[in-house]
């Protein structure tokens, strides 16, 4: 199943006056090319669930999301591909927006569910669905299965760098690269950038699945106050990157971490001479909500 889904995601190096300027080589790992909706860091994390949902005969994915979730959106569109029906659970008041019309046009039904309820996902799934047929997906991806899958970007890697960056929302994916980097023997650190306010909560949630961070350094202090955020610094920042480089990002995630290694590279935080990776964790689609910012 997995081989009918070849990952094409290379390694562009990126020009900028502050990279030149301070004598860095940034580097972009493009997994946003991996695929349209089933991007980036969403496919990683999907891909072994997928799979042992298949081994395990079930043929309905239940997975659960925010009103604008790349997740709900990756899971609708790989369940169309692989033959799954999927069911998309919903936080909060029945709304619409392009993102939950685009999980419906690949087959999803969404139910949406008040807050609390939605907090015990585990029993929400327990008490409605037949898990003879329906396998449960957590949040975000968030699962053992979807670190495994995100460790994968380590070994993909064509050169080593001193330093890797990624948005984090559950800490799944930076988890998967930290383990990537401690199997490999890496002198690679991992920096963190939480989109979400006091995102300090994420190393607890990294080491939950037995990962040392060791190796990691999280930067607090990017988070444009909160989840969804953004302030005219941070759109006068996206606008000005996407326009000199061609590559998208978007506000959610990946603007806030470009934002975070830009600054960074600014104070001086990284040696001169320094490789350094920043991880496109994919998900442009999450645009759609944000597009008069622009
Ligand atoms: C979901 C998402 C993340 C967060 O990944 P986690 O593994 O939950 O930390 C980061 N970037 C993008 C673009 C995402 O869609």
């Amino acid at each position: 199943m997995l081989s009918q889904f070849p990952i094409h995601s290379p390694e562009e190096e990126i020009n900028h006056p502050v990279f030149s300027k301070k004598a860095v080589q940034v580097f972009i790992k493009r997994d946003d090319k991996i695929h349209p909706f089933i991007s980036g860091n969403k496919w990683r994390k999907l891909k072994y669930s997928l799979q042992e949902a298949k081994n395990l005969n079930k043929n309905l994915l239940v997975t659960f999301g925010g009103a604008w979730s790349n997740h709900l959106l990756a899971t609708a569109a790989a369940a169309a591909q692989f033959g799954f029906q999927s069911q998309g659970i919903v936080r909060g008041e029945s709304v619409d927006n392009p993102v939950l019309a685009m999980c419906r046009l690949f087959g999803m039904k969404l139910q949406f569910i008040d807050r609390s309820s939605y907090r015990e996902k585990e029993s929400y799934f327990n008490n409605h669905f037949d898990s003879s047929t329906a396998y449960f997906i957590d949040e975000g991806g968030r699962s053992n299965l979807g670190v495994l899958g995100c460790k994968e970007i380590i070994p993909e890697l064509q050169q080593e760098y001193a330093h890797i960056i990624t948005a984090a929302g559950t800490g799944t994916t930076a988890a998967g690269l930290l383990q990537g980097i401690d199997e490999a023997n890496l002198a690679s650190r991992l920096h963190v950038i939480p989109v979400l306010k006091n995102g300090g909560f994420i190393k607890d949630d990294i080491e939950k699945f037995e990962v040392s961070t060791k190796n990691m350094d999280l930067h607090l202090d990017y988070h444009f106050s909160g989840y969804g955020k953004s302030n005219p610094e941070l759109i006068h920042f996206i606008k000005d990157f996407v326009a000199s480089t061609g590559i998208m990002i978007e506000p959610v995630y990946t603007g806030k971490a470009m934002y975070g290694l830009v600054d960074l590279i600014k104070k001086d935080y990284f040696k001169p001479g320094s490789r350094i990776l920043f991880l496109h964790t994919g998900g442009l689609t999450g645009l759609l909500g944000q597009l008069n910012l622009f």
